[in-house]
């Protein structure tokens, strides 16, 4: 036992004999006629090779999140979004019926989620009053994976580097999931830059907030390549499909990442807006980091029926912590101005 890795220590232990299922893909060969994989010869689209079966990691792709991200491309894992990545822990790391993942609330629905429908446990505990996390995290012993948000959705609010960095010192022995979804909203913020240092560090990311692609699905997990030979062990045969890899690319290009940095400057603006006039007007506006706004207001009925009688869809939560609350996802000028308008009305 004593030579395994803490990935190898932590995974599910069946899963350390398993041999992944090898795709035709994976196998790979060489020539000039391809029978392995039961595809068609015929391409029927204008896509060069979507008769044939994508890579199982697209190497291209990969290389254009390292660059973007600065970490080593043997670091990262591309799937189906972060969602997929959240359940491709809990498949890996925990005994159904017998393990358990520790949260901190109010946070993003899916780790628990995805938790309940493996069967494995969900210590719910409280971020604290200002969305920080507590002083004492002993409560996350003895759970595999510890999930912290951050950005916090839908809190939007963030942790120091600082802070997540102590959490990783204190608990050598369990996986620290950071969710950076809203990370480029305020990068500085990234826990990134240590992954080299910290063999518990798990990062998600996605291209579903700042770069625009949420109707792709493509989210990224990065972690020591021991954690992700386990991840490898139970992902699909093929998580990306094709035309999805093409257009990661190319949000990942140099003129992509000019792009994506211009709409995070704009919708952060139209944020910064929203806020100064929630704020004027008498409601709490909970600082945000990322590319919304949690606001708690005194009559929330009015205000609810006076957005849905408006047109305007926005969050509401039925959990306790949130019940007087809304969230806003940041949008362009001219819808900005309309939702402005109509809590004006509403507040006046
Ligand atoms: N993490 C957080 C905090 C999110 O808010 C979301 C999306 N709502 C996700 C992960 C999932 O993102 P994806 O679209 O990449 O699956």
């Amino acid at each position: 036992m004593s030579n395994l890795n803490l990935a190898q220590r932590l995974a599910r232990p069946e899963l350390l004999d398993l041999e992944p299922y090898q795709s035709a893909r994976r196998i790979g060969g060489r020539g000039d006629i391809w029978i392995n994989a039961n595809e068609s010869p015929f391409n029927r689209t204008e896509l060069a090779r979507l008769n044939r079966y994508p890579e199982c990691q697209p190497p291209e792709l990969i290389a254009a999140y390292s660059k973007y991200s600065n970490v080593p491309a043997a670091n990262i894992v591309c799937g189906r979004g972060a969602d997929e990545a959240i359940e491709l822990l809990i498949r890996a790391f925990c005994i159904p019926g017998r393990d358990s993942i520790a949260i901190f609330g109010p946070t993003y629905g899916m780790y628990s989620i995805s938790a309940k429908t493996f069967n494995v446990g969900v210590n719910a505990l409280n971020l604290s009053e200002d969305y920080q996390l507590p002083s004492d995290i002993s409560g996350v012993k003895g759970c595999k994976l510890v999930f912290i948000c951050n950005p916090n959705n839908p809190t939007g609010t963030v942790l120091s580097v600082e802070r997540i960095e102590q959490v990783l010192q204190q608990l050598p022995d369990q996986l620290v999931v950071v969710d950076e979804a809203y990370i480029e909203f305020c990068p500085e913020n990234s826990v990134a830059k240590l992954l080299e240092s910290y063999p518990n560090l798990v990062i998600l990311r996605t291209l579903s907030k700042a770069f625009a692609l949420a109707g792709a699905r493509c989210g990224f997990l990065m972690a020591s390549t021991d954690i992700i030979d386990i991840i490898m062990l139970v992902i699909a045969p093929y998580p990306v499909p094709l035309p999805v890899s093409t257009l990661a690319v190319q949000a990942l290009s140099d003129d992509g990442i000019t792009n994506m940095l211009a709409d995070v400057a704009l919708l952060k603006a139209q944020g910064q807006r929203l806020a100064a006039t929630l704020t004027d007007l008498g409601a709490k506006v909970v600082p945000s980091g990322a590319n919304f706004l949690l606001v708690y207001f005194d009559d929330i009925a009015k205000i609810s029926n006076g957005l849905k009688d408006a047109g305007i869809v926005a969050r509401a939560y039925r959990d306790p912590r949130l019940v007087d609350a809304i969230r806003f996802s940041f949008t362009n000028e001219r819808e900005t101005d309309q939702i402005i308008t109509v809590l004006q009305q509403l507040l006046a």
